[in-house]
């Protein structure tokens, strides 16, 4: 039977990855193994995440997930949604490197949410809340609407649909920290105007290439300088078909 854990090249592959975007993994080591296992584990019955090799967990989701780090805007107690979270990334790796942020993770897909929950009981994960649902309905709700002060997201959709989506949540002077590849400055280019609409201005785009990955990463980093008009977002799937422009 193949086994689950972590093996010594993949701890020490990333251990050097992340030291590389200057994070010292060493203190919760265990913590990324355990994770790393369980997830393994359910990919196996439960379709979680297509990228199921060592290499590619420890890269493009554990170091990938830590990269958000680099906007230099995760730091303190900060509230922070996960949006689109999937098996939990980018969220996860951030709680478990800073265990200060309090974390909502929120998926539209019951299992995922269902794993991250156990993950955060096994783990024992304090200040995590995990929702199932849709971006387009928590963004009306009022526990939920402009709360966070960040929201981070990895491959939900292109950056136009997924500012509607993220900014409604993001408290006015906040931050939407969406993580994008090589065609970061299309998307941009194609988001410019719904950003604008939506009370965001964008203050930074951090470009980097990360320790064994080919495709390059970029981080945006939208502010939300202005509240969201009420009529946003607007009604689940309609943010994906027919892009603010
Ligand atoms: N962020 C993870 C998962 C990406 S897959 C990663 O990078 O690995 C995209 C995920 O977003 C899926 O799990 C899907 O269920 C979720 N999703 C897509 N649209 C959504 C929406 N409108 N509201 C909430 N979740 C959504």
């Amino acid at each position: 039977m193949p086994t689950s854990a972590l093996s010594e090249q993949g701890k020490s592959l990333l251990l050097r990855a992340a030291r590389e975007i200057e994070v010292d993994l060493e203190p919760t080591l265990p913590r990324f193994e355990q994770f790393y296992r369980r997830l393994v584990e359910a990919n196996a019955t439960t379709n979680l995440t297509a990228i199921r090799d060592e290499r590619g967990i420890v890269l493009k989701h554990f170091v990938d997930s830590l990269s958000c780090l680099k906007s230099g805007r995760l730091e303190g107690s900060l509230r922070v949604l996960d949006l689109g979270t999937g098996a939990g990334f980018p969220g996860l790796p951030l709680k478990l490197v800073r265990p200060e942020l309090e974390l909502t993770f929120l998926d539209a897909t019951h299992k995922k949410i269902a794993f991250i929950e156990s993950i955060c009981r096994e783990l024992n994960l304090s200040g995590t809340q995990c929702l199932w649902g849709r971006a387009e309905t928590l963004g009306h709700d009022p526990a939920h609407r402009e709360a966070y002060d960040r929201v981070v997201s990895r491959a939900v959709s292109a950056l136009n649909t997924l500012s509607e989506l993220c900014l409604p949540l993001v408290k006015v002077g906040g931050f939407m920290i969406a993580q994008k590849g090589a065609g970061v400055a299309e998307e941009l280019e194609q988001a410019r105007a719904a950003i604008h609409q939506l009370g965001g201005a964008v203050r930074d785009v951090v470009a980097f290439k990360l320790l064994g990955l080919e495709e390059p990463r970029a981080l945006v980093v939208v502010e939300k300088t202005h509240p969201t008009p009420a009529r946003y977002p607007r009604r689940a799937g309609v943010p994906a078909k027919n892009p603010l422009s």
